[in-house]
């Protein structure tokens, strides 16, 4: 599934009306959650149709408007239960909406919606080649909302058929703050990424709310000066992701790539206990958007993602596989003379993994035998073009 996101402005209706629709929407689901809440055990779909039909219809709900309530409702309390969470409030204005009550017109750039007697048209403010993407797909829902600052929001999942070539080769990445570092196989290229930035903006957010610890969350003027800080550190991982996403995933297609990526679940951020820090948060919150980023244009284009565990990937030499040691951030591998710094070595192992990942799907042995002489070259610094070829690799 690939979704359509696009801000939308009203061409019939009024935003007034639109709004209360959603609000209306919004507390009707939100009645259902409460009641759905207080079982000890949660009905089927068909239980929810009897126990909440009649009484969201009375309300003017429409027949499958009433169905995406309790369904959407459902959903979100089972999840909520399972996580073991607090009971879900909602919070946006939001609604679904199916094919009996929404209309998708990409050719004209238009969206028809039905809430309650109430008909809207929204016209879809985007580029027209991104709508042109969509054309001819069976799309599933609908889903409108308005946020804080009363711009609608349209959002529509696309049947997408995701259909992965067999890679020839794999192109790798180390991501930290700083840089992300790709590896092709053949070189190793380095690109500053705009995290720091992103995290000077919440340092700064943070010292704002330190400065006025007691009254920043009833002054308004400095509540708004916070959160424009963090929308703002927001917006910049966020774009700068989609730009390295567009690179990366376009360099995969061109050479006939898989992408291989770090587990994000395995990463030390996730394992670690004290990963509370400012810094940390961010780092989180950017690999996620930076590999959500690269997933989303990697099942655009067909490109097969292999995932590999990221644990310990820069202390091992990538060409014998030994110990390594280092200064600073310089690796020295004490055994084979590999010299490289701490991101060459990181994704240099995530390729390494990646390929025993492919080679391991296609039924070789997962553990190699160990590397022979042969196959060991001499060490290598950052300076030079970095020449490792695949074959040498194959035999680790
Ligand atoms: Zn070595």
């Amino acid at each position: 599934m690939l979704t359509l996101k696009a801000r939308g402005v009203l061409v019939d209706g009024s935003l007034w009306e639109l709004r209360e629709e959603l609000y209306l929407t919004r507390r009707a689901i939100q009645y259902v959650i409460d009641a759905l809440w207080e079982l000890d055990k949660l009905p089927s779909i068909n239980q929810a149709h009897q126990i909440f039909y009649k009484m969201l219809r009375k309300q003017g709900f429409r027949a499958h408007q009433c169905k995406q309530a309790y369904k959407y409702a459902l959903g979100i309390v089972r999840s909520a239960k399972k996580n073991k969470g607090r009971k879900p409030v909602l919070r946006k204005l939001s609604a679904r909406l199916d094919k009996y009550d929404a209309v998708v017109d990409l050719e004209n750039q238009v969206v028809v919606i039905k809430l309650r007697n109430k008909t809207f048209k929204i016209k879809l403010l985007h580029r027209r080649n991104y709508i042109r993407k969509f054309m001819g797909r069976k799309w599933y829902e609908v889903i409108i909302s308005i946020d804080r600052q009363g711009r609608i929001w349209v959002s529509i999942p696309f049947r997408w058929i995701y259909e992965p070539y067999s890679p020839k080769r794999l192109i790798s990445l180390d991501i930290n703050l700083k840089k992300v570092v790709v590896y092709d196989g053949r070189s190793v290229k380095r690109i500053d990424t705009r995290f720091v930035e992103a995290l000077y903006l919440k340092i700064h957010a943070e010292r704002v709310q330190k400065k006025y610890s007691r009254m920043w969350r009833h002054n308004k003027r400095i509540l708004n000066r916070i959160r424009g800080l963090h929308r703002r550190s927001r917006n910049i991982v966020i774009d700068w992701s989609r730009k390295f996403a567009k690179y990366f995933v376009f360099k995969a297609k061109r050479t006939g790539s898989a992408i291989v990526l770090e587990d994000l679940e395995k990463l030390w951020f996730n394992v670690s206990q004290k990963s509370s820090t400012l810094a940390n948060r961010l780092s989180r919150f950017a690999y996620c958007k930076l590999q959500l980023a690269i997933v989303t244009k990697a099942i655009e284009y067909n490109i097969p993602v292999i995932y590999v565990d990221p644990r310990g990937t820069s202390t091992l030499c990538p060409k014998c596989g030994a110990k390594l040691s280092y200064t600073h951030r310089l690796a020295i591998c004490g055994n084979c003379g590999f010299i490289a710094d701490r991101d060459t070595v990181g994704t240099m192992n995530v390729h390494l993994r990646g390929l025993r990942g492919m080679w391991g799907s296609l039924g070789s042995p997962l553990n190699a035998p160990a590397m022979n002489d042969e196959t060991r070259g001499s060490g290598r610094t950052i300076d030079e073009p970095m020449t490792v070829h695949i074959k040498s690799y194959t035999s680790i």
